[in-house]
């Protein structure tokens, strides 16, 4: 494509891998080409952007995180977040519903390998693993990513409320999710239950199951409005799960699994943040392009030349890099049993880019002024879209701040008692 967007992230400058410069490549163009001008569509109408998945499977992007030996593209989280922070840059609510599918692989793929299994469990994960990659790399099949529910599940601090009976050949889920989006729009829903095996059991975050339920099984209902402020073509409906029958293929984790990746993978959590910093970097690019007068529809009225503008343009631009270099920095760390330090910056760069994209954001539309804020421009949307990166579970703004200044000031077991 002529005239294609300079990368986020330079090869040269950041020492991308050529997975990463081409992966990265193949999402800008796509983004620029198309994503660019659907966006204010799904907004406006809160609808999911079903166009952009037929792009995006057609591109091969939707094994992104599918391992090699399963067909996929094998990509690394870094490789991954890099791609769709590009994606991010063109359309908000494309780049967050396609984390929650690549998600479902990334979790179920490189960092199930970084776990604990014996090797039975391996194989039958792997096994059953490929099933769902299959379905995704042969059908398209879309995977979803619902596990808010509304009480303290989602931050981590209790056993979630949907529950997963084993039953012969397979789980019976009751339950419900709010917050679940690509609802009605998904193929399937990765659901995290709690899995209970006798009437008698206490539900317990040790025994977390991981289920790919079929959005067309019996017993699967999406309900409720949505008309959000942002992200609205992420159609994040509740859904209901009544005696819902999956069978012994529906896990993307075997038992205990997820648990043990919450406590030492815990990077799996900063695959929300691409889509933010994509979002960050179009904000701050619109207003360059707007002060230069580039942005079709307000040119060619100049206005780089007060120093307002100029001193605006470089708090947003340091505000940018500084973002940047943390968020790279943090996700190309991501591990199985980060140090204490790598995770205290894990918390730090989550927290920086969710807050810092609205506010640069912000700062955009204040730059800009008036004219920009009219929906005819698509500054607008990103500061809406921009303000629900630090709502987003269990790592919210307010929470990593919790997590950070508790992590600072205590060791392990440490209280003051
Ligand atoms: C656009 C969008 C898309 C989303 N998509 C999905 C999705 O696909 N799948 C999904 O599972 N979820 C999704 N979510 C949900 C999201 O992660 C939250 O669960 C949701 O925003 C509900 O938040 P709440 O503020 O009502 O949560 P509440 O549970 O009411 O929490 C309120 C606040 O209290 C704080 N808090 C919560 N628990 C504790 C605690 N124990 N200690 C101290 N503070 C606490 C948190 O900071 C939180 O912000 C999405 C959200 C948005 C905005």
């Amino acid at each position: 494509m002529s005239n294609l967007d300079s990368p986020m992230f330079e090869t040269k400058a950041w020492r991308l891998t050529e997975q990463q410069e081409e992966l990265t490549t193949r999402a800008r163009t796509l983004g620029q080409a198309k994503f660019a001008d659907r966006a204010e569509k799904w907004d406006t109408q809160a609808t999911f952007p079903t166009d952009n998945y037929k792009d995006m499977y057609d591109a091969g992007l939707m094994g992104i995180c599918i391992p090699k030996q399963h067909g996929g593209e094998g990509a690394d989280l870094l490789t991954y977040a890099l791609t769709s922070a590009e994606i991010g840059r063109y359309c908000g609510a494309t780049a967050l519903t396609f984390n929650m599918h690549v998600s479902s692989c990334a979790w179920s793929g490189r960092l199930a390998d970084d776990l604990d299994m014996d090797e039975a469990t391996r194989a039958l994960h792997d096994a059953r693993r490929g099933v769902h990659y299959k379905r995704i790399l042969e059908t398209g099949a879309i995977y979803a990513q619902p596990f808010s529910e509304g009480g303290a599940a989602a931050a981590g601090k209790q056993a979630f409320e949907t529950i997963a009976k084993r039953v012969e050949g397979g789980w019976i889920i009751n339950g419900k999710k709010i917050f679940a989006s690509l609802a009605g729009h998904a193929n399937y829903y990765g659901a995290l239950c709690t899995e209970i095996t006798d009437e008698n059991q206490t539900p317990s975050r040790a025994n977390t199951m991981y289920l790919a339920v079929p959005a067309a099984a019996e017993g699967v209902s999406v309900e409720g409005p949505w008309d959000p402020v942002g992200m609205r073509g992420t159609v994040s409906r509740t859904l209901i799960f009544k005696d819902v029958f999956v069978d012994d293929n529906a896990p993307l984790m075997p038992s205990g699994v997820y648990f043990q990746a919450a406590k030492r993978w815990p990077h799996m959590f900063m695959t929300l943040t691409p889509t933010y910093m994509g979002l960050a970097q179009a904000a701050y690019d619109f207003t360059v392009k707007y002060l230069r007068g580039e942005i079709e529809g307000t040119g060619p009225v100049k206005r780089r030349q007060f120093a307002t503008k100029q001193l605006a343009v470089a708090q947003m631009r340091i505000m940018l890099d500084q973002t940047k270099a943390i968020w790279f920095q943090a996700m190309s760390e991501a591990c199985a049993n980060p140090s204490k330090d790598q995770l205290l910056r894990a918390w730090s760069a989550q927290y920086t880019t969710m807050e810092n994209a609205n506010e640069i954001a912000q700062l955009a539309i204040r730059t800009c002024g008036g004219q920009s804020m009219l929906k005819t421009f698509p500054l607008e949307r990103m500061y809406r879209d921009t303000r629900c990166g630090s709502l987003m579970l269990p790592w919210t703004a307010e929470l990593c701040q919790n997590m950070l200044g508790k992590g600072a000031l205590y060791e392990r077991g440490e209280s003051d008692e």
